[in-house]
């Protein structure tokens, strides 16, 4: 099967259709090749082959699009890596504005360059969360913030609700621990000023259960959060 192929069936079998036509795929055909080319230098993923990238990075990826909604939005992804879920969300939403943010600076090197190379509207913010989100300019400035594979479910909030505008959503896409991590997480989130209004569960092909919590922002978070990672990491909420 060609690339365009293997990315329109699989799009096609996990209810991704929207995203499956010919542009979209000469894109995420750009997008996987480079990814390609600069992880044989620099490591971005232990996946390479085309249909797990398609399926796991990129199909995954666009499992958070629907919680776009149909406004533009100024949207965060938090610890972003090699840009998933954001450079798969900006060419589905070249419409909204993405902030893809990451401590690793030369994994944003990546993005930048597919951010110019397909022009998709991400700037790179070079950082760790923790440090950004005190500050004036980032906290509770963004309409959704997004985040996958970066930390178990109390940490994360923390690390992502303070920049979620009040009436703003947090949008955390989980495997299979999915439920669990949002048992533990119940308490994080009451303090941090959020409130669960969804959650997605289901099976992306081979790649096995997911699951998407949705959280809305209804209550500013209090300044004493984020704390620092030492004290975020020892002491979960
Ligand atoms: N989200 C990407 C994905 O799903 O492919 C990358 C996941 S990778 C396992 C986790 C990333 O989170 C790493 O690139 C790491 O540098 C970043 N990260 C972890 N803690 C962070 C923090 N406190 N602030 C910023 N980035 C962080």
């Amino acid at each position: 099967m060609t690339f365009t192929e293997t990315y329109l069936t699989t799009l096609a079998a996990n209810g991704l259709d929207t995203y499956a036509n010919p542009e979209t795929a000469a894109k995420f055909e750009t997008l996987y090749s480079k990814l390609v080319e600069f992880n044989s230098h620099t490591n971005l993923t232990a996946i390479t082959d085309e249909a797990g990238v398609i399926l796991r990075h990129f199909a995954d990826s666009l499992t958070a699009a629907p919680f776009i909604g149909e406004r533009s939005l100024k949207i965060m992804d938090v610890g972003c890596g090699g840009g998933f879920p954001t450079l798969p969300l900006a060419i589905a939403r070249p419409d909204c504005r993405f902030f893809a943010l990451d401590s690793t600076a030369k994994k944003l090197n990546f993005v930048a360059q597919m951010a110019k190379e397909l022009s998709l509207p991400i700037t790179t913010l070079p950082a760790r969360a923790e440090e950004v989100a005190i500050t004036p300019a980032h906290r509770e400035r963004y309409d959704l913030v997004v985040s996958r594979a970066v930390a178990r479910l109390p940490m994360l909030c923390e690390l992502c609700l303070p920049f979620v505008k009040v009436g703003g959503r947090f949008v955390a896409l989980k495997g299979a621990d999915g439920e669990a991590e949002l048992a533990e997480a119940e308490n994080a989130i009451r303090k941090l000023g959020g409130k669960l209004i969804s959650k997605k569960t289901f099976t992306l092909g081979d790649a096995g259960e997911r699951v998407i919590l949705e959280i809305e922002k209804v209550h500013p978070t209090p300044a004493a959060y984020p704390r620092a990672f030492a004290k975020i990491k020892k002491a979960p909420l």
